[in-house]
């Protein structure tokens, strides 16, 4: 989900509930992620098909839906993972919630028999008084043990259940994080980890490069040799840009041709090295057509370095890098170009 799908998240939920009491439909994970994508309108087909169902007074019973998800609800599979796992999420809270419920309610029993077989007790009670008290009692701490072990076995069962959801929602976040092309960090993860990286560095006064790098006249490949092989063309360079930076860096697709390397740690003239290192490992490999072993020629990447100054933001850093990146466009391409001025200081100007 986007940004904005998020926004809308909220409400299309909320009339996803509430079409379901209106249709009578059972009230399960399953149930809600089609009425959900139903909600959101983003499936016309899937629309169409309910709609007429209930025109028809059809049941929208669970094979219904599971019939109906099967078949119109495409791919979207981070959405219905996300969508499952939030509505898992409740199920096992209800479920939680209503045994400790129950649970309490069955100690205050407890505790009301155990008063209520104490208080038949006197001084003048018979040792069959004091038997059946006791017997009262043993029957109400048994019931309770019976409780307390299904508790414990319900617990361990939402244990794992709540860990698979953990990992499907770990996953549901790194593939939102994810180009779905490449492989590498999409422009999200990139937003948050600059503002981390920024963060960062001006605390622990680490020297923080960022990198980054356009295909050169990568329209023109496309142009020559079509989308699909300029598609691999950029899954190479971004295999080049993953092997080639070193441990601590983070490679993302930064737009459509453009790449980009935060480099924590890392002073300038290592920076350089690296991406000189990448620059060149892309324009030595020589691309070949698999299918008919047709070579493609080269492509270059022109790249811009710039180093963190004291107090920067993140955006001024990116302006940086991409002033350079666009110099070394304007000198020719297929090269780096690194900002090697100082921050220029109050003092430094009136000296
Ligand atoms: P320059 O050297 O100045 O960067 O020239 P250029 O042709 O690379 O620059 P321009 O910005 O004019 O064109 C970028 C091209 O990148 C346009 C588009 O066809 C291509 N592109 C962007 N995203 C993708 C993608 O996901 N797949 C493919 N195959 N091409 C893409
Ligand atoms: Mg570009
Ligand atoms: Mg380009």
């Amino acid at each position: 989900m986007d940004g904005a799908e998020i926004e809308f998240a909220a409400a299309w939920s909320a009339e996803a509930l509430r079409l379901m009491a209106e249709n009578d439909v059972p009230p399960c994970p399953e149930n809600y992620a089609v009425w959900f994508h139903y909600a959101s309108g983003r499936t016309p087909d899937l629309n169409k098909e309910i709609d007429a169902r209930i025109a028809r007074h059809e049941p929208l019973d669970m094979n219904a839906t599971a019939e109906l998800r099967e078949r119109l609800t495409g791919d979207g599979k981070l959405t219905d993972v996300t969508l499952n796992t939030g509505a898992k999420l409740n199920t096992e809270v209800d479920r939680i919630l209503k045994i400790i419920e129950e649970t309490a309610g069955n100690s205050s029993t407890f505790g009301h028999s155990v008063r209520a077989a104490s208080e038949s007790l006197t001084n003048q009670s018979t040792p069959n008084d004091v038997a059946h008290a006791v017997e009262a009692i043993i029957a109400a701490s048994r019931k309770m043990e019976e409780r307390s072990a299904e508790l414990e076995e319900t617990l361990h069962a939402t244990k794992s259940e709540l860990s698979e959801l953990q990992q499907n929602l770990e996953m549901a976040h790194s593939e939102a994080r994810t180009d779905g092309l490449t492989g590498v960090n999409n422009r999200k993860a990139f937003d948050e980890a600059l503002a981390r990286e920024v963060a960062a560095a001006s605390a622990d006064g680490n020297a923080l490069c960022l990198v980054i790098g356009d295909i050169d006249h990568f329209k023109k490949f496309n142009d020559t040799f079509g989308h699909q092989t300029g598609d691999q063309v950029l899954k190479l360079v971004a295999n080049c840009l993953k092997t080639g930076a070193l441990e601590q860096h983070i490679v993302a697709r930064y737009g459509g041709e453009e790449f980009a390397v935060i480099m924590p740690a890392t002073e300038i003239n290592l920076a350089e090295t690296v991406t000189n290192k990448i620059r060149e490992t892309v324009q030595a490999r020589e691309l070949v057509k698999r299918s008919t072993g047709e070579s493609l020629g080269r492509v270059t990447m022109s790249m811009g370095i710039a180093l963190l100054r004291p107090g920067e933001t993140g955006a001024a850093l990116i302006k940086r890098a991409d002033d350079c990146l666009y110099a070394a466009k304007h000198a020719g391409r297929n090269r780096v170009i690194t900002d090697m001025h100082e921050a220029e200081t109050p003092q430094a100007k009136a000296s």
